[in-house]
This record gives C-alpha cells, sequence and structure tokens, in this order.
C-alpha cells in the first residue's frame, strides 16, 4: 500500500527508541488514564496545569486519522492520543480537556495569545514558527504529498506537474509555501482556504485537479472515500510534527519530551498509533530523537 512510503521518511536515529517497546504487549494499559498523584516543581507549567485540574488543547477537527470530530462530538486521532497521553501524565483526566479547533493558520497565534496549553495538530516544527511559539518533539515525520481524483484524470505525476493546473492547499501551512516558493505556483494556480476538508470537498466535485498537504493527512481522506481519491504516495518533503507549546516554557518542553520517550518504553505511543492512524497506515512510526528544548 502506498502509505507504506513512510518507512524512508522516519529517520534512522528513531529505530533505537523503537526497540524499548519490543517484546511488551501492553494491551492492557490505558494510555489515558491520568496519573493519581504527580508533583512538579512550584512555577513551573507543569504544576500551574496541575493546580488548575484542566487543559485546553488545539487539535485539527476535519482530519481523519489524526484529529477529527465525529458524531461523539470529541475529537479522534493520534494527535489526539499524543495529547491525552500528555495530559494523562499531568495528572488531567479525559474529560477535563477542552478540544479547540486550530485550523492551520491559527496555531502560533491560539498559542502565543495563550488561548490553548499546547497544539498537537500535524504541526511542523520549522525555523519561522519557531521564533513565535516552542516546540516539543518531534513526534512524528510525515512528507508533503498530492491526492488527485480516482483514476488520476490530469495525469498528475508530482509536485512538477501542478503548473496550468489548479491545486488546493491551506493557509498559513507549509505546502502553500513549498509550492509557492520552491515550485512556483502563482495566485491562480493555488487555490487557498483554511481548512484540508474544503480542499478535499473541491476535489471531489472537480472545482480543483489535486489537494496537497502532508501524505497522512491525505492517507486519511483516501480512507473515508477510496472511490472518488487517490494518492500519489511520492512525498516530496519532510514534516517533523511537534507539540506547540507557548514561549519561554523549557522544562514543560522537557516533560513532553520525557513523556513521549517514556510512552515508547511502556507501549503507550505505539498502542496510541495502532488505535488511530495504524488502522489504515500499515507501518508503526518510531519516535523520531528530540530536537532539544533549548533552541
Ligand atoms: N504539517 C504541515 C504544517 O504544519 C501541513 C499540515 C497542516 O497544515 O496541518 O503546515
Amino acid at each position: 500500500m502506498r502509505s507504506l512510503r513512510l518507512i524512508s521518511i522516519v529517520p534512522a536515529a528513531a529505530l533505537v527508541l523503537s526497540l524499548a517497546a519490543c517484546g511488551d504487549s501492553n494491551e492492557d494499559k490505558n494510555v489515558t488514564t491520568p496519573v493519581a498523584k504527580p508533583s512538579f516543581e512550584p512555577g513551573t507549567r507543569m504544576a500551574d496545569i496541575l493546580a488548575s485540574g484542566k487543559m485546553t488543547i488545539g487539535t485539527k477537527f476535519d482530519q481523519p486519522l489524526f484529529g477529527l470530530k465525529g458524531l461523539s462530538g470529541k475529537p479522534e486521532g493520534f494527535d489526539v492520543e499524543i495529547a491525552k497521553l500528555i495530559a494523562a501524565k499531568l495528572g488531567i483526566a479525559e474529560d477535563k480537556i477542552t478540544w479547540v479547533e486550530s485550523v492551520s493558520a491559527n496555531r502560533e497565534p491560539f498559542l502565543q495569545q495563550r488561548k490553548v496549553d499546547m497544539v498537537v495538530a500535524t504541526y511542523t516544527i520549522n525555523d519561522k514558527r519557531d521564533k513565535v511559539v516552542d516546540f516539543a518533539g518531534p513526534y512524528f515525520v510525515a512528507g508533503q504529498d498530492i491526492l488527485v481524483a480516482k483514476g488520476n484524470p490530469k495525469n498528475i505525476t508530482g509536485p512538477e506537474s501542478l503548473k496550468g493546473k489548479k491545486t488546493c492547499t491551506v493557509s498559513g501551512a507549509t505546502p502553500a509555501a513549498t509550492m509557492q516558493d520552491k515550485y512556483g505556483l502563482t495566485t491562480n494556480e493555488l487555490v487557498l482556504v483554511d481548512a484540508y476538508s474544503k480542499c478535499r470537498d473541491a476535489l471531489a466535485n472537480g472545482q480543483v485537479d489535486a489537494l496537497t498537504t502532508d501524505n497522512v493527512i491525505l492517507s486519511g481522506y483516501v480512507s473515508e472515500a477510496p472511490d472518488k481519491f487517490e494518492l500519489l504516495g511520492k512525498p516530496f518533503s519532510q514534516e517533523p510534527y511537534g507539540i506547540g507549546i507557548p514561549e519561554g516554557q523549557e522544562p514543560f518542553c522537557d516533560f513532553i519530551n520525557k513523556t513521549l520517550k517514556d510512552a515508547v518504553a511502556d507501549g503507550t505511543y505505539e498502542k496510541a498509533f495502532r488505535g488511530t492512524a495504524g488502522k489504515v497506515i500499515q507501518t508503526t512510526p518510531t519516535l523520531p530523537e528530540p530536537r532539544g528544548c533549548d533552541k
């Protein structure tokens, strides 16, 4: 299956950590059981969150596999599980989390305005964003790819073949910048909206010829409607997903990185993936090396 190509974009260094999870089934462990009595140094963000007894978390609501708000009214997906796993380690139960839809362009503003405690939303770590927010992680690496109508009627073969066609993507996200800066798509060729599900709908009814963003988001749309869409399956970027937090919370960043590492060791990272995106993407990812919190 095309999504197996994910293997090639997972950094080799990440393999070491995955070995720690082997030989331990952990089927009985609930990812989201909150730690009974965590204790944190006073004055840290962790201590403040614990004292408040609640958390507000930004995620996507329209991306199957990573963040999709379904009929239950609660978002579901790998990003959501990663967020719940961090909340649980802070002593915050699932029912004490308020989920805020954070479309791509809203992620930095929401963190800067402290509207959310953290953002887990297919959020690529890059220098531009790093200037205004901080990132823990990465916890996953995706790659930009292209979604076309089933049968690929416009014969799209890669990003270079999108010249002269209509391609949809989202404002404030890395794929838009890549298409403009690297592949020279003009404002006529690039249709920008606020959320990927709008591009999916535009592709479904023939208003655009292609949708470009991360392969895992596109895989989610294929899984919803395999008779309508197909994924090119040729990723052409590296998108390391980080957990966005407001600037100046280094101990919180370190805490999240440790939580991720522990989740690999006790099997909850793998369980979180298998219960969500792993239902469609066959390859279980390995946790990339953390980038460090002193950036
Ligand atoms: N990972 C890319 C980004 O953070 C694209 C996906 C998204 O917009 O959420 O910009």
